[in-house]
């Protein structure tokens, strides 16, 4: 079989393939779960099929890996150096699709809410999935002295590491293509 896919290309696959019981969505609903947050996953009655969907808070939760996403400004996303001619028109695809689904969504009176895999870093992950708290509800989370953190498991994750492999299962076209 030929080598189609490049360097890049194949270590984001591996990367996938590595991550597949810690990914960030699972993380992040875990703990909207133990804020006593209730939601549905990956609804496909939603534009963009929102990994978390709060009907109750009229709010969705997307969170994207900041490659396949292409996280503008990011560290983390970087164009791949090889095959940019098939990269950078499907990257900027995504990109294109998220805005659209993001401001069909608005239109429909959702709050459209995205966390990056770059802010669930081990050193970033309590302040963002507080904020989250907060985005969702609109109220600050009570704490009991021990920290949001205690209740969900924020050692499943560990280092995120190589942010750049995150698997998007809203992407359906398969890289080998
Ligand atoms: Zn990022």
């Amino acid at each position: 079989m030929a080598d189609i896919m490049s360097k890049e290309a194949r270590s984001h696959v591996m990367a996938q393939i590595k991550s597949k019981d810690t990914k960030p969505e699972a993380l992040v609903r875990k703990r909207l779960f133990s804020m006593g947050l209730r939601y549905r996953k990956n609804d496909k009655r939603y534009p963009g099929r929102p990994d978390i969907v709060l009907p109750k808070h009229k709010a969705v939760v997307f969170v994207n890996g900041c490659f396949w996403h292409a996280h503008e400004g990011c560290p983390h996303f970087r164009m791949p150096k090889s095959r940019p001619e098939y990269w950078e028109p499907k990257l900027e695809k995504n990109k294109a699709r998220d805005v659209v689904n993001a401001q069909t969504l608005r239109e429909e009176g959702w709050k459209v809410i995205y966390v990056w895999e770059c802010e669930l870093s081990a050193d970033k992950r309590e302040e963002r999935l507080a904020r989250l708290y907060e985005e969702i509800t609109g109220a600050v989370l009570e704490q009991d002295g021990t920290g949001a953190g205690d209740a969900g498991s924020s050692e499943d994750l560990g280092d995120l590491g190589d942010l750049g492999g995150m698997e998007d299962t809203r992407e359906t076209e398969n890289p080998k293509e």
